[in-house]
């Protein structure tokens, strides 16, 4: 087997995410970016890849870390998260779900179908308002391209099309209150991450959460894995069709603030409130 070159896959890696940045312009001078970082392979690339950039892009970055409390998994990669961060002189903004909600997602998993479905909703309601606290312009994400096809496939089969908007490496401003979201490494495949990593020595947090198993996602990728594997450049062409075929701004999604917590939403109360007021009602938390 060909041996990997070190440097020449450093040199692809940092290439496809720069000419990703360049292109889709997900960052402008002066910008200052926050980076959700959890101790895994992707937003670790991310952090490393975005403060290779710094100067040549000219922007500043802070990095967030979410605790959902999942218990023998999030503390481990929090410890990276901490670790690595403190290497690369990034200054860490660290959060949790029982301290902002009040309960740990290992307290409430029992409720859904997957837990992954309330860990997204808190996930995404809690990095966003912390970015929006810290001033942030743009939210950087660790999405590399498998987990955006996987996405992207989730809204079709659902016919979903609302969430279409959500796609592509760099989402517009639709809010005061909501941080576009970029994704350095959109077009980056999962598989080149985890090489990535292991080829610099990188002490990432390579474990799997416990509940990942219950998700669609996790089938979705189970599916396009074995598809890859039989029809390579499977994965790929579904990404340049959908980026070819969807015109994201058509779609125009109108958001408000909701009425309990003011985070923007498209409904009068927002997914993580409603949710929050369901939970409580179905459980004692502990003090
Ligand atoms: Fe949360 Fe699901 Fe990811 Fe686990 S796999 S961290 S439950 S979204």
């Amino acid at each position: 087997m060909k041996q990997l070159d070190k440097e020449s896959f450093n040199s692809y890696i940092e290439n496809t995410a720069r000419s990703v940045i360049k292109d889709y312009r997900l960052i402008e001078p002066g910008e200052k970016i926050v980076v959700g970082l959890s101790g895994g392979k992707d937003s670790v690339l991310t952090l490393y890849i975005l403060s290779k950039f710094m100067d040549d892009f000219d922007f500043e970055m802070v990095a967030i870390s979410i605790d959902e409390g999942i218990s023998g998994y999030r503390c481990e990669g929090i410890k990276t998260a901490r670790k690595i961060a403190r290497d690369l002189g990034v200054e860490l903004v660290e959060k949790s779900f029982k301290d902002e909600f009040g309960f740990l997602l290992d307290d409430i998993s029992d409720f859904y179908k997957s837990s992954c479905i309330p860990c997204g909703v808190f996930r995404r309601t809690l990095l966003n308002k912390t970015a929006y606290q810290l001033g942030a312009d743009k939210l950087a994400t660790g999405h590399n391209m498998d987990d955006e096809i996987q996405s992207f496939l989730m809204s079709f089969a659902r016919a979903d099309f609302r969430r279409f908007i959500k796609f592509g490496p760099k989402l517009d401003k639709i809010h005061p209150k909501l941080v576009p979201r970029i994704k350095p490494l959109w077009k980056i495949p999962e598989k080149d991450v985890g090489i990535w990593a292991i080829l610099n020595g990188i002490d990432v947090h390579f474990a799997e959460c416990p509940y990942s198993h219950t998700s669609l996602r996790a089938k979705m990728k189970d599916h396009l894995n074995r598809l890859e594997g039989k029809r390579p450049g499977t994965k790929i062409a579904i990404l340049e069709s959908f980026d070819k075929t969807f015109k994201f701004d058509k779609i125009v999604v109108e958001l408000g603030e909701c009425e309990l917590c003011g985070e923007p939403s498209s409904l009068r109360i927002c997914k993580a409130c409603e949710m929050v007021e369901d939970i409580k009602n179905r459980i004692v938390i502990p003090e």
